[in-house]
Order: structure tokens, then sequence, then C-alpha cells
């Protein structure tokens, strides 16, 4: 087993530990990673991806529980943040694997060299990736100066199929218009696509920004009729709000 050394240890500071949404089809807990490569003003984690001072959970606590919840979690998701920026990620999913959890991990794309590696090593069981915009709005959707051709790397990686993947969008009214989620469905085809209409909360780094209406949904629902490799999370084909 590897050793995980002092600053070399990825940096949790959040752990949800029961998720019956997170992992599809298994009952999972939740750790978030410390800091993001991205600024997205509608990051739900504003906590996790400001320079704020919030403390981390001890590593220890982390695999006592997992040890302990072995018979009953069957998976660990980890979130963030952005998990693939932090320190000695790899081996730290060596030791949950150790413990027998699947593992899914959720990214924003940009380091396909580690993607490639930890599906290689077979360290991840389900990668759910975001893809921010349309790639002429990244920057802005990110609120970032993102390298695009990694990002492309990464969504080429999982279209290999080698892994269980899904790619999703938060869609927001002032970054997405429908025809650029339009766009977005066409270019997802051949993979599980999930669009998520923004919701306002005290926890988004920039409160104000607009969700889509259920006219809206509705509309984007009616593209089922060509595409049928995608859902609107969170709601119903009519446009209803799901219970979930
Ligand atoms: S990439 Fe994800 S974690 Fe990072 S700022 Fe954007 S929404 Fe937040």
């Amino acid at each position: 087993m590897n050793i995980l050394m002092g600053d070399l240890m990825p940096k949790i500071a959040g752990f949800n530990k029961l998720t019956l949404l997170d992992y599809p089809g298994k009952l999972a807990c939740v750790l978030f990673t410390k800091g993001c490569n991205f600024g997205c003003r509608y990051c739900q984690n504003s906590s996790l991806v400001l320079d704020v001072e919030v403390p981390l959970i001890d590593h220890n606590e982390i695999f006592a529980y997992l040890e302990k919840r072995k018979n009953i979690l069957q998976g660990v998701v980890i979130s963030g943040g952005e998990p693939t920026i932090q320190k000695g990620l790899l081996d730290f999913i060596i030791k949950i694997k150790e413990i027998g959890y699947k593992v899914k991990l959720d990214t924003n794309g940009s380091n396909p060299k580690l993607l490639q590696e930890l599906i290689e090593l077979k360290l991840v069981d389900y990668v759910a990736m975001d893809i921010k915009n349309v790639f002429e709005k990244y920057n802005q959707t990110a609120n970032a100066k993102v390298n695009i051709d990694n990002v492309k790397k990464s969504i080429d990686i999982l279209k290999k199929g080698k892994v269980d993947y899904e790619f999703r969008t938060t869609i927001i009214k002032e970054y997405h218009t429908l025809e650029d989620i339009r766009k977005l469905i066409d270019f997802t085809q051949g993979s599980k696509y999930y669009l998520q209409n923004f919701e306002d909360r005290d926890t988004v780094i920039k409160s104000g920004l607009t969700s889509f209406t259920v006219e809206d949904l509705n509309l984007l629902y009616s593209y089922k009729e060509s595409y049928d490799h995608f859902e609107i999370r969170g709601y119903t084909e009519k446009g209803g709000r799901k219970n979930v």
C-alpha cells in the first residue's frame, strides 16, 4: 500500500456520509476536495472554490468511516472543487479501492493525463464530466482561462468507453442560449448527457443568475424527438419538478 505523506494528501473539506443521488444506482458517500482551477460564478460549492479557510477533514476519520461502512455503502464519490488538481489523488483512491469500494469521479475535465491514468489503472468506475458550454463560450462560463485542448482530450478519453461515464452541463440563462444547448446535445450524441437547470442558492459564488423556465425546459425536451441520449435532471418530460 502506498503511504500518504503530509501535503501529498488530497485536501478534503466536505464529507456527505450517505447519498442515494450522487452515484447512479449505488448507496454512496461523497468526499469534496478543496480548491478548483475554474471559477464558475454559478458554482454551488463556493466555500470549496473561493480562497476561504475551511477546516480540512482528517483522512483517518474518513478511512475509519469507510472501513466501518464497507458492508453497507457501495461507492465513494470524489467531487469538489476539482479533484484532479489534488496532489496524491491517485494514491488516495488506491486506498479507497483496497477497502472494496466503487469510485465515481466528478471532474471538469481539465486534467486528461490523470484521467487517463485513473482509467487505465481501473481506479475509477464511473466518471461524471462537466461540459461547461460550447467551446467558444468556455472561458466566460468557467470564469477562467481554460485549456480547451485538455477538455477536448478528456471528452475523447471518456468517449472511448473504457469506463462508465456521463457528461453534464449546468444551464444558466446568462451563459447558455437554447441554441447552445441544442449544439451540446448534438455534440454529446453516443454518450449519456444530463442537463442540470441552475438553482440559485446561498452557496453559489454569485447569486442572481437565472434558471431556465418550465417553458424553456419543455422546448428542450422536444429535442428528444431527434435525440434520445439526454435528460434534464430533476424534471419530468412535461417540465414538472421531480422529487429528487
Ligand atoms: S468547475 Fe465545478 S467546482 Fe470548479 S468552480 Fe466550476 S462548478 Fe465549481
